[in-house]
């Protein structure tokens, strides 16, 4: 089987907001420096969604969506020595080569040889290793993980416990790592303190869970949904507003609430005004508010004394975490019970349901459905 074209399910995404269509794709086989992977699960995120309905750009079409999943090593290009068939692996949407400027510096998780860093309005690597009817199909976010096959440079792959549950610990992948890093590394919440997560998807309830776990006396949960509220109780939050309930802007009510604004607060919608509000939210003089959520399509704004005043803006690229090196971490962090992920999972469908499960998040019933790809 090794170095042969494999045949097999995925999911297409052929053009903006049309439906994923079920479709046969050629699956090339690995290259210098790259792994095929079998997926077994996926869970869908909302920048999958973001792609296919709000950033739209034709450029990164068609393609294969998906980008948090985990599966096992079919089989290794020339020059990997670091994987072999069987390891159970997470695609990474941010690689770490280990060499450039940025791996090599503390202070950042990017990683220059990223998919992103070459083709960002593209959202994909245009030497895809996928085919459909005769026309190549985009890898996107270099992962693809709503198909049976992928195929992914090995500094973008991380190799994980032997014993663990990848229907669960795919969560890792993307959603869970980002929101919980944005809240103990980007944010760097501290004991005791105030905070407020603005949306809570499985972004903003790992943001939340966060906040708890680095010791967090009061975590305000924010949305305009309040079936989230039940679940926000769950990973630690301690308070719960909906916007739509007042008729004076949240930050205010927040401010009334903790004497002046809280000290950490995180945006989890992709939403410019709710970034904007986020800030205002925290109190003048060390309030740090990150962007967790994704938009490239609009500018943000905020009135200068917001930053005058002492606040600090920051965002959070996959929750800061250097993600090679992170990840198989978190997979341990999970195993010994110091972080949840069963708690994030409301639904579970196949492969062929992709559209029903994209459908499940757009209307906000859902927190995480993974898809089984494959046993
Ligand atoms: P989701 O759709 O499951 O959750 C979004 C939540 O925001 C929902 O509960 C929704 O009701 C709520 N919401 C919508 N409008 C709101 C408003 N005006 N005020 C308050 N709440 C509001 O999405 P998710 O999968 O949790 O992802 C959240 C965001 O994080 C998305 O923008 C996604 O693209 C982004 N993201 C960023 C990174 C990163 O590395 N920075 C990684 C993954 C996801
Ligand atoms: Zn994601």
């Amino acid at each position: 089987m090794v170095n042969c074209v494999i045949k097999c399910r995925a999911a297409v995404a052929w053009e903006p907001t049309a439906p994923l269509m079920m479709e046969e794709i050629e699956v090339a086989p690995p290259q210098e420096g790259e792994i095929r992977i079998k997926v077994v699960a996926t869970g869908v995120c909302h920048t999958d969604l973001y792609h296919l309905f709000e950033g739209k750009d034709k450029r990164g079409f068609p393609t294969v969506l998906g980008h948090e999943g985990a599966g096992v090593v079919e089989s290794v290009g020339p020059g990997v020595t670091d994987f072999k068939p069987g390891d159970k692996v997470i695609p990474l949407f941010l690689s770490q080569c280990g060499e450039c400027k940025f791996c090599k510096c503390p202070k950042t998780n990017l990683c220059d040889r990223n998919w992103s860093s070459k083709y960002h309005d593209i959202m994909s690597d245009p030497t895809t290793r996928f085919t459909c009817r005769d026309q190549p199909i985009l890898q996107f976010m270099g992962t693809s993980t709503f198909s049976e096959y992928t195929v992914i440079n090995q500094i973008a792959v991380a190799k994980i416990d032997d014993d663990a549950p990848l229907e669960r610990v795919c969560l890792l992948g993307c959603g869970i790592s980002t929101g919980y890093g944005a809240a103990v590394n980007t944010a760097g919440v501290t004991p005791g303190s105030v905070c407020a997560v603005f949306g809570l998807g499985a972004v903003g309830l790992a943001a939340v869970m966060g906040c708890k776990n680095a010791g967090a006396s009061r975590i305000f949960a924010v949305d305009i949904n309040e079936q989230k509220f039940e679940k926000a109780k769950v990973f630690g939050a301690t308070d719960f507003l909906n916007p739509k309930a007042y008729n004076k802007p949240i930050s205010e009510v927040l401010a009334e609430m903790t004497n002046g604004g809280v000290d950490f607060s995180l945006e989890c919608v992709g939403n410019t005004e709710v970034m904007r509000t986020a800030l205002e939210s925290c109190v003048k003089g060390w309030g740090v508010s990150v962007l967790v959520g994704w938009t490239d399509v609009k500018d943000f704004s905020a009135r200068p004394i917001q930053l005058i005043s002492g606040k600090t803006w920051k965002g959070s690229l996959f929750g800061g975490f250097k993600s090679k090196d992170s990840v198989p971490n978190l997979v341990c962090d999970y195993m010994n019970g110091k972080i949840k992920l069963d708690e994030f999972i409301t639904h579970k469908m196949s492969l062929e349901q992709v559209n029903d499960a994209i459908n499940l998040m757009k209307t906000g019933q859902c927190i995480r459905c993974i898809l089984n790809i494959s046993k």
